[in-house]
């Protein structure tokens, strides 16, 4: 059906025209926004439907580190699963994905389709022999690891996905690292193809390989020395915590049976808020990911909770809020709120800033210029 209200984007679908307005997050400017085309615009659009009126407007929620598509390790990537995760995250407001790691390559219309966030990919998850799970990995030798972070980044468009180490019970603790040196070669290759890379690091030893190499983004970041968070913040690597994950790891230290594995893990878990405190502090970008697969105890959908315990860490509210929006966006290279950027928003019917729990009932989310919810 075909009416003057609506317009024709390039999928083919009517869309309606459409008309916000609040307080926009971060700047706190009063603004008025049209849509049409999947795009904002300041020029009032005749005939618009206004689907905000009041409240305060952010830029869609980005869940920085998310792994939809397959629950278990060893699973093949699930077509209707995936789908089924994207529109999950969506529906809590959630319009872009950061992926570090995937069970296979992900498909093009994951990130394009209507009903599904955008996504930034990093392909297969790449490890040296033994580092992550059996049938996920990829797993290939220390000679082979550059050109295979050059092959994910060119194929993912964007990113690669690197363990520095792996630390899933005792053993781990004992296991050498990715030598330094490695990993620096590899940052170098994949940022000469115009690349970012992504490394996993719950070690002190980890840690410190991926902010010497000048990696992209630290992935969780336990056993970091903040010693080196004044360097993290000169080259712009960013931490991703991943405080959901470790909620849920304090089961896997005592099912592992052993003392020493689960008193390193309290050990560090407990440090960690002081860590993201005092890396906010130092100018670090700290980003929200919850490293969420869509099983029961890492549901997807719930970045509001990882904004908790950032503030909790604790860092400043709105800048919390920051990690899991406009920070993170800008991060990954999409813009905020503004005339002509895309029309993926988010508004709450109170300051979110002032009760973070307000970020569990979106009262709008628009991507794409369409109404989610
Ligand atoms: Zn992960």
């Amino acid at each position: 059906m075909s009416t003057a209200n609506e317009t024709y984007p390039a999928d083919g679908r009517p869309q309606e025209r459409l008309r916000v307005r609040g307080v926009v997050l971060p700047s706190e400017e009063w603004a008025e926004f049209w849509i049409a085309n999947g795009r904002l615009t300041r020029e009032p659009l005749p005939g618009a439907t206004t689907v905000v009126d009041g409240g305060w407007l952010l830029p869609g929620l980005v869940d920085a580190h998310t792994h939809p598509g397959a629950l278990r390790p060893g699973d093949p990537l699930d077509p209707a699963l995936l789908r089924r995760h994207g529109r999950k995250h969506l529906a809590a407001g959630v319009t872009l994905l950061r992926v570090p790691g995937s069970a296979g390559r992900l498909p093009a219309w994951f990130g394009t389709e209507p009903d599904q966030p955008r996504v930034v990919s990093a392909g297969r998850w790449l490890g040296l022999p033994g580092m992550f799970y059996d049938g996920w990995a990829r797993h290939v030798g220390a000679d082979e690891l550059a050109d295979a972070a050059v092959e994910e980044a060119r194929a993912s468009g964007g990113w690669c996905k690197v363990y520095a180490d792996w630390v899933v019970g005792e053993e781990g603790l004992e296991a050498p690292p990715l030598p330094a040196g490695l990993l620096a070669e590899l940052t170098r290759r994949v940022h000469a193809v115009g690349g970012r890379v992504a490394v996993h690091a719950q070690t002190e030893h980890g840690a410190r390989a991926a902010v010497e190499a000048g990696v992209d983004s630290l992935e969780h970041g336990l056993g970091l020395d903040p010693a080196l968070l004044d360097r993290m913040a000169r080259r712009r690597t960013a931490l991703v915590p991943t405080f959901t994950v470790w909620e849920t790891f304090e089961q896997v230290a005592r099912a592992s049976g052993s003392d020493r594995f689960r008193a390193w893990f309290r050990a560090v878990h407990a440090r960690l808020g002081p860590l993201v405190s005092a890396a906010h502090e130092a100018g670090v970008t700290v980003l929200a990911g919850t490293d969420s697969y869509g099983t029961p105890e890492l549901p997807h959908g719930r970045v509001a909770g990882e904004v908790r315990h950032l503030a909790a860490a604790p860092m400043p509210a709105a800048a919390a809020i920051g990690a899991a929006s406009w920070t993170a966006r800008s991060f990954l290279g999409f813009p905020g709120l503004g005339h002509d950027a895309p029309a993926d928003l988010v508004a709450y019917d109170r300051d979110p800033r002032t009760d973070l729990a307000v970020l569990d009932r979106p009262a709008r989310v628009i991507h794409r210029g369409r109404v989610i919810r």
